[in-house]
């Protein structure tokens, strides 16, 4: 099974492509619907995270309060180390699980969609490894139109990442997607055209 890596900066376009590839047909497994899963009430994942961060990390029903970790770890990367070490290891598995599941359906491609590839140190499970790349001010102005979030807000959220142009060297395969939205389909097009998966998943 060929399992190909997605990743990226914030904003830049992985979710966009990785549609593309669902709308092929190709299984995408995506590492943020996993790292969700790992923080749910009562599993592993929550309990380290409530110890470390007390229980007024969570909502009046215990879930974690997502917004509120999120802005405690953006604003301090000593906490965001904290946490990233945590729940590496949960993410890791599921990860596994979902390819494990996949494999054993037939699937001959499939992809990877994780924004920490490099990071998690994922990328030697995967080849080959796309990166979506934009330029620096289209990634600006593309996070503050979608969440609606300061010129601050974004830049800092943008600089708690390795850097695009970084991950860019990294890549095997390179998506700039600093055109429109017709111009990224048609790229798509020629790199991935006739790449479909025989399994049958619906993502
Ligand atoms: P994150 O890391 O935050 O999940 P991402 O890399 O998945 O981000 P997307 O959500 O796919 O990025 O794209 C960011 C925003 O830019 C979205 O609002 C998306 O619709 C828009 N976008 C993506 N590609 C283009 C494009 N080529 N032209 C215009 N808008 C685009």
């Amino acid at each position: 099974m060929r399992i190909v890596g997605l990743t990226g900066g914030i904003g830049s376009g992985k979710s966009t492509v990785s549609n593309l590839f669902k709308a092929h047909g190709i299984p995408v497994v995506d590492a943020d619907v996993i790292a969700r899963d790992v923080l749910k009430k009562g599993t592993g994942g929550w309990k380290k995270v409530v110890a470390a961060f007390g229980e007024d990390i969570l909502l009046p029903d215990g879930e974690v309060d997502r917004p509120k970790l999120g802005r405690i770890v953006f604003s301090d990367p000593q906490k965001r180390q904290i946490l990233n070490r945590f729940l590496a290891p949960y993410i890791s598995s599921g990860i596994l699980l979902e390819v494990l599941k996949l494999w054993m359906k037939g699937c001959k491609i499939i992809v990877l969609d994780v924004p920490l590839l490099f990071e998690a140190k994922m990328d030697r499970w995967t080849n080959p490894i796309v990166v979506v790349w934009v330029d620096p001010k289209t990634q600006l102005h593309r996070l503050m139109a979608r969440d609606g979030t300061t010129e601050e807000d974004s830049k800092s959220r943008i600089n708690s990442q390795m850097s695009l142009d970084l991950k860019r060297t990294k890549a095997d395969i390179l998506i700039d997607n600093t055109g429109s939205l017709a111009d990224l389909n048609e790229n798509f097009q020629k790199l991935f055209h006739g790449e479909t998966g025989p399994c049958q998943v619906h993502n």
